[in-house]
């Protein structure tokens, strides 16, 4: 047996700053763990990281395919999202990801008789909601009397109070259609960005998280919407960069560990097994999915596990095409009228020399994920050629597909009930994971956040004090 370490031989506190002498084990390697990993090795606690993939990153990482380097998924964050900006900032990648200046989506109508039409989501230097009243004012998608109702509702759902836990009863859609919107409204407005956001349509999405995202992206403050993304694979941000921040933060990370069983060692302190080895820690955080924490929770660790397994899955699709030259000449589209949802250029980030490298990001695909590569093909490059003109004599040189069947948990109404937050029963041990109490959907801001709220309940019932750069964050439920 060793203490927090894989060492064999005598004990040996891992390296980290002042050797407090107490140890943390943290199980997975995904957003939350590493920021949970981060915070405690921070606060002066060894800290030892297991993850069973050989990479870090879990859902957000990339991998080779010849000399192209692909992101298993296109991923965004938005400004309001200050956990994910925070940990940007924490592993020195903030300027590898950077925000618009001001948010700006262009967004294409294949549905017209008269072919395609562009519109723009934009936002002016306005105070909320005004910051957004031009935009949607002059967008061709709806018609003048869906847009006044869309100001209306966006109002309503403003004076929603998130704290309500009725919200969560409801779902999103129904809540529409009883404020006056309309099915085109919803296709083209809110489930353009709540699809993208919630990965689920708003029919399918419980009010709770959905008025979360409307209120926090758009309602809050006019800079909330503007989007980020990685220039660089995000292998580079949550594999490379996340792993020299944790090596100079003092913290052991063993990849290729897959954990098999956590307990507790009857003197106080928790056991987590790993192939060939037990390691001893004074708090343990479960960072993995719900299914695997489901399977590791020592017994009468939660009141009611089993609701774990109750929490259900959503997949995403992303289709990548490389053409022989450019097609796309702006950073990132989305489309009505047209199963592709939203496409961006990848060209840079993957290494490509010439053409153009597009991923299509397919939220909520229940019905397409499984389907077989020519399907898909024969499905995507029509649309595709209808939607950017560039495309009509381009030689299309590669097409794959990555599928995430399990991207996200599904956020649907009553979900909220089932998510645990960062404490459990069992002495020391502590819950981290998108999909945890921390009142946003499956997202890489509640991945961080909910990593954050884990280490700061193991060190506050270490009595350790909370290192003053980690990130404030109310503590989960
Ligand atoms: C295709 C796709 C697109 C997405 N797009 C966006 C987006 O645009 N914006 C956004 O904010 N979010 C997006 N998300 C969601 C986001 O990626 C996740 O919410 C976030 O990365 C989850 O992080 P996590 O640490 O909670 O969990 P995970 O990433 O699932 O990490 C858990 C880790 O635990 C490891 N593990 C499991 N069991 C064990 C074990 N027994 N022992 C050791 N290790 C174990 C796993 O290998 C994994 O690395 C997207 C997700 C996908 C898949």
């Amino acid at each position: 047996m060793s203490d927090g370490t894989r060492a064999d031989g005598p004990r040996a506190d891992p390296p980290g700053p002042a050797g407090s002498g107490r140890h943390a084990v943290v199980v997975g390697g995904g957003l939350a763990g590493i920021t949970a990993a981060l915070a405690l090795a921070d606060a002066g606690l060894g800290v030892t990281l297991l993850e069973g993939r050989p990479r870090l990153g879990g859902l957000a990482f990339s991998f080779q395919r010849g000399d192209l380097t692909v992101d298993n998924g296109q991923h965004v964050y938005l400004r309001c999202c200050t956990a994910y900006r925070w940990f940007l900032d924490r592993i020195d990648g903030a300027a590898l990801a950077p925000l618009q200046d001001r948010l700006d989506v262009p967004v294409v109508d294949l549905d017209k008789p008269a072919g395609r039409r562009l519109g723009r989501l934009r936002r002016d230097a306005l105070p909320v909601p005004l910051h957004l009243g031009r935009s949607l004012a002059t967008y061709p998608h709806l018609s003048l009397a869906e847009r006044a109702r869309v100001g209306r509702a966006a109002l309503a759902l403003k004076g929603l109070d998130l704290s309500d836990p009725a919200l969560d009863t409801q779902d999103f859609g129904s809540w529409l259609a009883a404020h006056g919107q309309s099915a085109r409204a919803v296709e083209a407005l809110w489930d353009l960005v709540g699809v993208a956001t919630l990965n689920a349509v708003a029919s399918d999405a419980s009010l709770a998280l959905a008025a979360m995202v409307f209120k926090t992206g758009l309602l809050s403050d006019p800079g909330a919407a503007d989007i980020g993304w990685a220039r660089v694979p995000l292998g580079e941000l949550h594999d490379r960069l996340a792993r020299k921040a944790l090596d100079s933060a003092g913290v052991r990370t063993e990849v290729r560990t897959r954990v098999t069983s956590v307990s507790e060692d009857g003197n106080g302190r928790l056991r987590v097994q790993i192939p060939g080895e037990t390691l001893t820690a004074d708090a343990v955080v479960l960072a993995v999915p719900q299914r695997e924490t489901h399977d590791l929770l020592p017994p009468g660790a939660l009141d009611a596990p089993g609701d774990l397994l109750r929490i259900g899955t959503a997949p995403i699709l992303n289709v990548h095409v490389v053409y022989d030259r450019k097609v796309l000449d702006a950073p990132f589209l989305t489309a009505l009228g047209s199963p592709v949802q939203w496409v961006f250029d990848r060209t840079d980030a993957s290494g490509l020399r010439s053409g153009q490298y597009l991923a299509l990001s397919q939220s909520a695909v229940h019905d397409e994920i499984d389907l077989p590569v020519a399907d898909l093909r024969a499905r995507y490059l029509p649309e595709l050629q209808r939607l950017l003109p560039g495309t009509g004599g381009a030689e299309v040189q590669d097409f794959f597909v990555t599928r995430e069947r399990t991207a996200t948990f599904a956020p649907t109404p009553g979900v909220g009930r089932l998510r645990p937050g960062a404490r459990t029963r069992t002495p020391g041990l502590y819950l981290a994971g998108a999909w945890t109490a921390t009142g946003w959907p499956a997202t890489m801001e509640s991945a961080v956040r909910s990593g954050v709220s884990a280490a700061e309940a193991a060190l506050g019932a270490l009595g350790r004090p909370r290192p003053r750069r980690l990130f404030p964050v109310e503590e989960a439920a």
